[in-house]
C-alpha cells in the first residue's frame, strides 16, 4: 500500500501538521503557536476558529514542504489538547464562547457545588475521576450558565459540543454541510460524563450537570476501521483521506511510545506533564489521587486501560519564566542559564500556578518560590524549574508505584521539553531509574499516525509498531540515594507551603 499517513496534533501551545513513512519517521512538519488568552487570574481560553485556521495553515505548509498532495496520503489520524471545551453552533460552525482550556479553574464553584452533593470522589466509581476543573463536563455547563445562547440553542437542539479532536474532525468531514461529530473514546473519558462499564455517556452525571445528551458526539474507538468520514475534495487537502483515528494527546504518546505491555509507562514533558502506566484491559481504581484513563481502543477489541498521573504546569513554568520575567528569550535558553550554577542553591519553586494536579488535587494551591537567600541568582531560578519538572514527576511515581505494586525501571520520555539534556539528567537522578528518549521524539503525532494507519491496514498491527520504536539516548541516575532523598524531602517541605493559599 502506498504512500504515507498525516498525523494533526492539536496541542495547547501549538497545532502541528506531520506526515510519516512506514517506518514511523517523518517525511515533513509545519507548525503553528496560538493565542493564549487569560482574561482573569487562572482562566486560560482559545480561540476555536484561530485553532481550525491554524490547522488548515499546519496541512497547506507541510504539504507544500514537502511537495506532496492530499492524494498522497492513506489516512489521517488525530491528537489533541485534551477536557479543553468547545460548544459551537451546528448550524454554521461559529462557537457561542472562546474554547475552556483545560488549565482553566473558572469552574471551581461548579465543581464545589457538585462536591457538597456528591463528594470528591461521587462520580470516580463510574467515571475513574475525580470532580476537578479539569474536566470538561463543568466546563460545558460554564458555557451554558453564562451564554445565553449557547443554552437556548442547548435546548433546541443546534449547539454541538466536543472537545479539540471533535471540533477538528467536524470540520475537516464538512464542518456545517454535513460533518461528523464523533469524539474518541479516550477523549469522552476525560469528560466527567461518560461511564466506564458501558462506554457511553451516563445518564445520571448528565443529569446531575444539567447537560443535554443531544449536544454530545457519538463516541467511537480510537481505531476505527469504520472510519468517521472523510475530507472534502473542496476543502484543504483537496482529496478524500479518511478520517479514522483519534486519540486524546496523552494516550497518543503512549501509542507512539508503543507502551502496549502491562507496566510499560512514558512521561510526556510539554505544556503540562502527564504519566501514563499501561495496566492492561482491566481499569486499576488509584488510591493515590491517580486518574484511571482509557489508553486506546481498536473497534473490536477491549480498551486498555491507565493510570496517569497528571502535573498541571511543566514547560509552561518556563514559558513563565521567559514571558512573565523576561530571564529568557527562549525556552531552550533556560538549559544554558540552569547549567550556569552548580545545584539548586537552595531554591524551590512549586509551579501550583492553577492549583496541583496529581497526586494532590488541590484547587487551593497556589505557587510558590522557597528557600531564597541573598545568594540566590537567576541561575538556581532556571534550575529550580526545570527541578519542579523532575520532582513533581517524582511525586506521580511515588504513588504509581505504591498503587500498582510494581516498581518503575525506567522511563520513556517525550514532548517539547525532552530536548533539554540537563532537565532530562536532572529527572534520572530525582529519581533513581534510568530516563530513555527516542529517536522521534513527536511521539504524539505518531502515536495518531499509527491510530489512523492501523485503521486502514498500513501498519499489520502492534507488533510491526513495537519494531519501529528506536532509542536515541538513556541517562543513568548519577546521584547518591542520601542526596536524592535530601532533595526530595525539600520538595515536599515547599509543596507543603502551597496549600490553604486560596479561601
Ligand atoms: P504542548 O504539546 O503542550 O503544546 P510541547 O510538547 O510543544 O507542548 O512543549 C512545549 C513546552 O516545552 C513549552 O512549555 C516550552 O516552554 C517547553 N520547552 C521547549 N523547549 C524547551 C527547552 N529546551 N527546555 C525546557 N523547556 C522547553
Amino acid at each position: 500500500m502506498g504512500a504515507y499517513i498525516g498525523a494533526l496534533d492539536l496541542g495547547t501551545t501549538s497545532n502541528r501538521f506531520i506526515i510519516f513513512d512506514r517506518e514511523g519517521r517523518i517525511v515533513g512538519l509545519d507548525q503553528k503557536e496560538h493565542r493564549q488568552i487569560f482574561p482573569n487570574p487562572g482562566w486560560v481560553e482559545h480561540d476555536p476558529l484561530e485553532i481550525w485556521e491554524n490547522t488548515q495553515a499546519v496541512i497547506q505548509g507541510a504539504l507544500n514542504k514537502t511537495g506532496l498532495q492530499g492524494s498522497d496520503l492513506v489516512a489521517l489520524g488525530i491528537t489533541n489538547q485534551r477536557e479543553t471545551t468547545v460548544v459551537w453552533d451546528k448550524t454554521n460552525g461559529r462557537p457561542f464562547h472562546n474554547a475552556i482550556v483545560w488549565q482553566c479553574t473558572r469552574t471551581a464553584d461548579i465543581c464545589r457545588n457538585l462536591e457538597k452533593t456528591y463528594g470528591q470522589d461521587g462520580f470516580r466509581q463510574k467515571t475513574g475521576l475525580p470532580i476537578a476543573t479539569y474536566f470538561s463536563g463543568p466546563k460545558i455547563r460554564w458555557i451554558l450558565d453564562h451564554v445565553p445562547e449557547a443554552a437556548e440553542a442547548a435546548r433546541k437542539g443546534t449547539a454541538l459540543f466536543g472537545t479539540i479532536e471533535s471540533w477538528a474532525i467536524w470540520w475537516l468531514t464538512g464542518g456545517p454541510q454535513g460533518g461528523t461529530h464523533v469524539t474518541d473514546v479516550t477523549n469522552a473519558r476525560r469528560t466527567l460524563l461518560m461511564n466506564l462499564e458501558t462506554l457511553d455517556w451516563d445518564p445520571e452525571i448528565l443529569e446531575a450537570l444539567e447537560i443535554p445528551a443531544g449536544m454530545l458526539p457519538r463516541i467511537v474507538p480510537s481505531i476505527d476501521p469504520n472510519t468517521w468520514g472523510h475530507t472534502l475534495r473542496t476543502g484543504i487537502f483537496q482529496a478524500t483521506v479518511p478520517v479514522c483515528g483519534a486519540l486524546g494527546d496523552q494516550q497518543a504518546a503512549l501509542v507512539g511510545q508503543t507502551c502496549f505491555q502491562p507496566g510499560e509507562a512514558k512521561n510526556t514533558y510539554g505544556t503540562g506533564c502527564f504519566l501514563l502506566l499501561n495496566t492492561g484491559t482491566k481499569p486499576v481504581v488509584s488510591q493515590r489521587g491517580l486518574l484511571t484513563t482509557l489508553g486506546y481502543q481498536m473497534r473490536g477489541q477491549k480498551p486498555v486501560y491507565c493510570l496517569e498521573g497528571s502535573i498541571a504546569i511543566g514547560g509552561a513554568l518556563v514559558q513563565w519564566l521567559r514571558d512573565n520575567l523576561g530571564l529568557i528569550r527562549t525556552a531552550a535558553e533556560v538549559e544554558e542559564l540552569a547549567r550556569s550554577v552548580e545545584d539548586n542553591g537552595g531554591v524551590y519553586i512549586v509551579p501550583a500556578f492553577s492549583g496541583l494536579f496529581a497526586p494532590y488535587w488541590r484547587a487551593d494551591a497556589r505557587g510558590v518560590m522557597v528557600g531564597l537567600t541573598r545568594f540566590a541568582n537567576k541561575g538556581h531560578l532556571a534550575r529550580a524549574a526545570l527541578e519542579a519538572t523532575a520532582y513533581q514527576t517524582r511525586d506521580i511515581v511515588e504513588a504509581m508505584n505504591a498503587d500498582s505494586g510494581v516498581a518503575l525501571t525506567t522511563l520513556k520520555v517525550d514532548g517539547g521539553m525532552v530536548v533539554n539534556d540537563l532537565l532530562m539528567q536532572i529527572q534520572a537522578d530525582v529519581l533513581g531509574v534510568p530516563v530513555v528518549r527516542p529517536k522521534v521524539t513527536e511521539t504524539t503525532a505518531l502515536g495518531a499516525a499509527y491510530a489512523a494507519g492501523l485503521a486502514v491496514g498500513y501498519w499489520s498491527g502492534f507488533q510491526e509498531l513495537t519494531r519501529n520504536w528506536a532509542q536515541d539516548k538513556t541517562w543513568e541516575p548519577a546521584i547518591d540515594a542520601a542526596r536524592r532523598e535530601e532533595g526530595y524531602r525539600y520538595w515536599k517541605k515547599a509543596v507543603e507551603r502551597t496549600f490553604d493559599w486560596v479561601d
